[in-house]
């Protein structure tokens, strides 16, 4: 049994981040093969899979004060001004999606508010036959599928959440996202070796690819999946046999009533569609408004930092650049508006954060979740048509819908019928995951399986252990 003290976190800390100097990049930020052989990246998956298990055999000794410890010591490194803005520096230049201060924002939520082992509940019957306990107990090795839209993010949020639990757990990134998940995984290694935490207990493969998952989820020893990604990986992991989290793909609407409060409305649409180049799951993908409050709501959007478009013609550019099929196309994913304006020849006054223009329902910016700062406008005649149609393009993905009125009966109407995992009122759609909102905060938000914003008590099953004939003292 170990014990993990506050000395030997500060100790492991500055050893870690005595690793990470801020000027890194490119080539210079990857830890070295012969270095990330031992933190936790291994060539093949049956490693990858065999020293996460030992690594779990060996944490169940461990105390859940020094779970704590563990997670405490996560947080800190994530937190790391250096560490901060190293994740977010290297995933925009990796990736290609998304902007750097956003990044920074979102690391820093999910380092903050990921819940830890205070989020493990135990309950208990107690009567004349004796005690019986239901406690939240690990399922052993984790496989987590991440995506590139947060690679970071999702590895830290996993990692605290997993971890705390009692897990092990054998991330497969996305191989955009290859270089800084193998930086991650290999310092956060270090962090738990220093902290006396069994190394190895987050691992990966130094090459992730689609056979490396696909033989990842079918590995006998990996007893639970989660996939954060699109609906392809999401489909797979259900197909799987196993028990499986399945946080898939959103496209909210935002609803804008005649009710609402339009200036505060405005600002919030644009906070949150622009957030992060519009890639989060639950950004404002497409904006139904009630005409009589639309041109209002446009107007303050553009004083807002939305650019609008009315030409058809820069329309159909627009389309013809970012559109392929029923897809968006991928090298626009994620870019500024800014470029993606300029792209089409258009320069847009400093300051643009957004690209808005009208649309009908079926247009493919409304239908497709595109990932980038362009938001159609579809007016509506009322509330209930407005309603309608935000379910009609959410697709039954449950998984986040905004709402911006002052009507209760409105905005309990749509929450009932939308039925999305996340339905923000009067927000920016990031104060669904705890940025600016009430909440805890996780980046892996299991719509189709149902277990909304998973935590490390999502990451537990439950057993029932009896005492018979004793311990009741009521
Ligand atoms: P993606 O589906 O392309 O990739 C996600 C992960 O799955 C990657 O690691 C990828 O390598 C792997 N993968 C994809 N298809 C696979 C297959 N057939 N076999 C094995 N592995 C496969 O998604 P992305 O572009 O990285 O991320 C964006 C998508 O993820 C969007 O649809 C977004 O809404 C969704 N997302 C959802 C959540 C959530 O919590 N619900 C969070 C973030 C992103």
């Amino acid at each position: 049994m170990s014990t993990i003290t506050a000395e030997q976190i500060a100790l492991a800390l500055s050893r870690a981040l005595s690793t990470v100097s801020p000027g890194q990049s490119g080539a210079g930020s990857t830890v070295g093969a012969a270095e990330v052989a031992c933190d936790g990246v291994f060539a093949t998956i049956d490693e990858a899979v065999a020293a996460a298990k030992a690594a779990q055999r060996e944490f169940i000794g461990y105390s859940l004060a020094d779970r704590r410890q563990i997670v405490r010591a996560i947080r800190e490194f994530a937190l790391a001004p250096e560490n901060l803005d190293f994740m977010a520096s290297e995933a925009v230049r990796q990736t290609g999606m998304g902007n750097r201060e956003h990044k920074i924002l979102k690391n820093r939520a999910v380092a903050e508010l990921t819940p830890g082992v205070e989020d493990l509940m135990t309950e208990a019957w107690s009567g004349d036959d004796g005690l019986t306990t239901l406690e939240m107990s690990p399922y052993g090795v984790i496989g987590a599928i991440t995506p590139t839209t947060n690679p970071t993010e999702t590895i830290i949020c996993n990692s605290i959440g997993m971890l705390a639990a009692g897990n092990a757990v054998v991330f497969s990134p996305h191989p955009r996202a290859k270089e800084l998940s193998i930086w991650l995984v290999a310092h956060l290694n270090r962090v738990l070796d220093s902290v006396g935490a069994p190394v190895n207990l987050i691992t990966m493969v130094r090459e992730p690819s689609i056979e490396a998952t696909n033989e990842m989820m079918a590995h006998p020893d990996v007893r639970l999946l989660v996939a954060t990604g699109g609906p392809g990986i999401v489909d797979t992991v259900l197909r799987s046999g196993k028990k499986a989290i399945g946080a898939g793909a959103g496209n909210p609407p935002c609803v804008v009533d005649r009710t609402a409060d339009i200036p505060r409305a405005a600002r919030h649409i644009v906070d949150g569609a622009s957030f992060d180049n519009n890639i989060p799951c639950v950004a404002e993908k497409e904006i139904i408004a009630v005409d009589a409050i639309c041109d209002l709501l446009i107007f303050h959007l553009e004083k807002n930092g939305a650019y609008l478009v009315t030409d058809p013609t820069i329309v159909d550019q627009l389309v013809a650049l970012t559109v392929n099929g029923n897809h968006p196309r991928t090298e626009w994913v994620g870019k500024s508006a800014t470029a993606i304006l300029q792209a089409i020849g258009v320069t847009p006054p400093a300051g643009t954060r957004l690209i808005i223009l009208e649309t009908p329902l079926d247009h493919p910016f409304v239908q497709n979740e595109m990932m980038m700062p362009i938001v159609p406008i579809v007016r509506a005649h009322d509330v209930d048509e407005a309603i309608d149609w935000a379910i009609d393009c959410e697709h039954g993905n449950r998984h986040t819908a905004i709402m911006h009125s002052s009507d209760v009966n409105a905005l309990t109407r749509m929450a009932k019928l939308i039925q999305t995992t996340i339905f923000v009122k009067n927000g920016p759609s990031y104060a669904g995951l705890g940025i600016g909102g009430e909440g805890f905060c996780s980046f892996t938000i299991a719509g189709p399986t149902g277990e909304g914003l998973t935590s490390a008590r999502t990451f537990t099953r439950k057993r029932r252990c009896v005492l018979v004939g004793a311990l009741n003292v009521r």
